[in-house]
Order: C-alpha cells, then sequence, then structure tokens
C-alpha cells in the first residue's frame, strides 16, 4: 500500500488529522490498534475551546456538536464557601467554550471519515515505523495474522502517550520533561441533572473537587484522591457526600444524585516531549504532550498541534517548500509550554497538595486575589478559551 501521510492512533488528533487532510486532497491511511468500539468506550474530555470547534466545522464534523454542544459563557470558581463566576465571555471579548464530550467528537470523526471513504485499519497490530528519517518512510503492521507494510511521505505519531511513535525515537535525540503529582482524580458519570449550568471548580481543605456535564442529563464530577486508592473503595455513597463536603453548602444541598454509570481513578501528569519533528515524523496530541485535566487542556492541545501541522503539510505539498516542515516543532511547542503552565498553575492552585495549613492559607489568599481583580479574572479567562493558534496563513 502507498499514502501521503500514514497516521498512526485513531483518536481525536489522528482522526481530526485525516480528516482536515483528505479535505484538502492529501491522501492518508489510519492505523489504529484498537476496535472502534474500544475507542468510543473512552470517557475523557469535554470542554472544547472555540479554535477546536472552528477546526471540527473546518473538517466537517462539526454539525451535531452544532445541535447538541453547549456554549458556556463562564464557570464557577469555588474557596472558603464561596463561589466567584468567571466571566469568560465578558473577559475576553465574547470568547467562551463548548461542553461537547470527547466520545462525541470521537464519533462525529468517526462518522466522517466514513463517508469520505478514507482508509482507517483498526486493530492494525504490532505498528513499527521504519526508515522514518530516510526519504522513503514505511509503517508496517500487522491485521488478521497478515503482515502488512505502507509506503508514504511521512507519518504522524497521533497514538497517545502509550504510543509506539515517541518510543520509535532514538533516546538521545529527544528531551523530556515531566512532573507526576501525588494525587489522582476519581471520576463519577451519572445519568442526574448536573448540579449547575456552569461547571464548578473547587478549592476545599478536603481536596479539589469538579462539576462537570456532557448535557442537560448526564452528569461529570471528579474528587481528588490518593494516588493509590482503588475505585472499590469508592462505593457511590461514599463518592457523593466527599464531593458535597467539598462545595459550598448552598450548591451541595441542590445536588442531584444517582448511581454512577462510569467510575475510574486517574493520575495526573505534565509531560512535554521535545522536539516533536524527527525527519518525517511528527509527534501529534498526547503522544507528545499531557496536561493535568485541571485547564481542560489535554484535547484542546491535541486540536492545535493538528492545526499546525495539516497547515504545514498543506503548504509543503502546495509549494513543494519542505522547509516549512521545520516551523511545526517550534509554533507548536510555543502553544503547549503556555498551557503546561496554566494547566500546572491551576493545579496548584487549587489541589491540596499537602497538609502544610500555610500553603492551604496562601491558596486561599491567592483565589481570593485573582476573584477581586480585573486583571487575575481576565488571566484565568483568556488562558481558559485557549490561547491563539500560532500559524498564521
Ligand atoms: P489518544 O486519545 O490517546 O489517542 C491515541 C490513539 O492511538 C488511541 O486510540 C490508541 O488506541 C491508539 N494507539 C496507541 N498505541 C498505538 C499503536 N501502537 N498502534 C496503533 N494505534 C495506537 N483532556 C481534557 O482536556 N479534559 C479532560 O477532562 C480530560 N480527561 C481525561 C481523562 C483521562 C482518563 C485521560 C486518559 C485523558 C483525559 N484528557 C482530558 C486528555 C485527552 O483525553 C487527551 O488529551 C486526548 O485524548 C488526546 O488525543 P490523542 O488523539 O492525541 O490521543
Amino acid at each position: 500500500m502507498k499514502t501521503q501521510v500514514a497516521i498512526i492512533g485513531a483518536g481525536p488528533s489522528g482522526l481530526l488529522l485525516g480528516q482536515l487532510l483528505h479535505k484538502h486532497g492529501i491522501d492518508n491511511i489510519i492505523l489504529e490498534a484498537r476496535t472502534p468500539e474500544y475507542v468510543l468506550g473512552r470517557i475523557r474530555a469535554g470542554v472544547l475551546e472555540q479554535g477546536m470547534v472552528d477546526l471540527l466545522h473546518e473538517a466537517g464534523a462539526g454539525e451535531r456538536m452544532a445541535r447538541e454542544g453547549h456554549v458556556h459563557e463562564g464557570f464557577m470558581l469555588s474557596f472558603g464557601g464561596r463561589a466567584e463566576r468567571i466571566d469568560l465571555k465578558g473577559l475576553t471579548g465574547g470568547k467562551t467554550v463548548t461542553v461537547y464530550g470527547q466520545t462525541e467528537v470521537t464519533r462525529d470523526l468517526m462518522d466522517a471519515r466514513a463517508a469520505s471513504g478514507a482508509q482507517t485499519v483498526y486493530e492494525a497490530l504490532d505498528v513499527q515505523l521504519h526508515d522514518s528519517d530516510g526519504p522513503a518512510p514505511r509503517v508496517s503492521y500487522t491485521k488478521d495474522g497478515v503482515r502488512c507494510e505502507i509506503a508514504c511521505d511521512y507519518i504522524a505519531g497521533c497514538d497517545g502517550f502509550h504510543g509506539v511513535s515517541r518510543r520509535s525515537v532514538d533516546p538521545g535525540r529527544i528531551t523530556c520533561y515531566e512532573r507526576v503529582y501525588p494525587f489522582g482524580w476519581l471520576g463519577v458519570l451519572s445519568r442526574t441533572p448536573p448540579v449547575d449550568h456552569e461547571l464548578i471548580y473547587a478549592n476545599h481543605e478536603r481536596g479539589f473537587a469538579l462539576c462537570s456535564m456532557r448535557n442537560e442529563m448526564l452528569s461529570r464530577y471528579y474528587v481528588q484522591c490518593p494516588l493509590d486508592d482503588k475505585v472499590e473503595q469508592w462505593s457511590d455513597g461514599r463518592f457523593w457526600d466527599e464531593l458535597r463536603a467539598r462545595l459550598p453548602e448552598e450548591i451541595g444541598a441542590r445536588m442531584v444524585t444517582g448511581p454512577s454509570i462510569e467510575k475510574s481513578i486517574a493520575p495526573l501528569r505534565s509531560f512535554v516531549a521535545e522536539p516533536m519533528r524527527f525527519g518525517r515524523l511528527f509527534l501529534v496530541g498526547d503522544a507528545a504532550h499531557i496536561v493535568p485535566p485541571t485547564g481542560a487542556k489535554g484535547l484542546n492541545l491535541a486540536a492545535s498541534d493538528v492545526h499546525t501541522l495539516y497547515k504545514v503539510l498543506c503548504e509543503r505539498y502546495r509549494t513543494g517548500d519542505v522547509d516549512v516542515l521545520d516551523r511545526y516543532s517550534e509554533l507548536s511547542l510555543r502553544r503547549i509550554w503556555k498551557a503546561e503552565r496554566f494547566s500546572w498553575w491551576m493545579t496548584s492552585l487549587l489541589h491540596k497538595l499537602d497538609d502544610d495549613v500555610f500553603a492551604h492559607r496562601i491558596r486561599l489568599a491567592e483565589l481570593d486575589y485573582l476573584a477581586g481583580s480585573q486583571a487575575g479574572r481576565t488571566t484565568i479567562a483568556e488562558n481558559y478559551v485557549g490561547l491563539p493558534y500560532e500559524w498564521r496563513d
């Protein structure tokens, strides 16, 4: 087989990149290790920046999101028994975010790809990259017991943090920066109406909590928990009690509870691999970086990488200029590090890091300062809605 761009991974990065390239006449094949059902079964992000919303429309996969997604003009910060609203729209000159689950984004992209006739190989096992530094890279894999090979111009490694693409790079050529946080997030999905029409991020002396949602009858809640906790230790009753205890009384009192339909514990990590281009291989999304979910940036960063890479590849194929490929890593990393900083800062500000009561009071003082300052609120708002994409046509 032969294609222009071989894409490894059919998560949001791979599917979105594939769709945008296809729209611009650039042939691509996606190789995914899992089944479509498995990929769709992963409950993850849910807050989309405007840049990602625009990109989904550009890819022809935005119609259902426009109908069913919820535009949010603000969110609540709760601390010290009070709740303060961050008016995203008012503070950023009209910018908002859209609440629409990653599962739905993935489903829409899968549907768009199926409709376009572009090829995706699911259950492609033992994917290996070959000669990505030379003029004729190849990707091999096993499908239904048969070893297959794709010759291509470029390889996009969209295969997440645990994928093969980053691991295929000689360790001497890649620098990794990492911070692993000493706590996790216990997440619960429940078929209950959300406690508020906007997200609530809560700092509390018992630990962080987040009230989020997917739609009017589907809530997603999180509480900070010890890293070594097991889901079995958290009955639904214990979870709801703990969540309520971390929210202002008035908010906790109006929370509707119900049986969980999904419950999981996720570790929190900050990670960046530099550079993001190795010859004809490009790392995209979680394959190159991870953020703790506090700032809702993971999925959105994947989208901004895709934006830069697809623009760079379109330019390369349109003009024949290969120097433009050099810009991918530099442009992507500039925006990534700013989002890493914001995610790390939000995490440090809102979580209980230790039993140091002085540190807790300092965090409360910082939240009080931010809430009372136009500059402080604006800083939070402009980072939350997403900094501008770096590529300029
Ligand atoms: P992935 O979604 O990881 O997709 C990679 C794909 O590659 C997968 O389908 C995988 O099966 C495939 N693959 C892996 N290895 C191979 C291989 N060797 N060969 C072929 N295919 C392979 N972000 C937020 O913004 N907000 C959140 O609330 C949030 N919550 C999260 C909760 C959890 C538990 C996790 C894990 C992540 C969360 N994120 C969140 C992050 C967000 O989901 C990711 O940033 C996003 O999925 C990145 O997309 P991606 O396509 O780059 O990677």
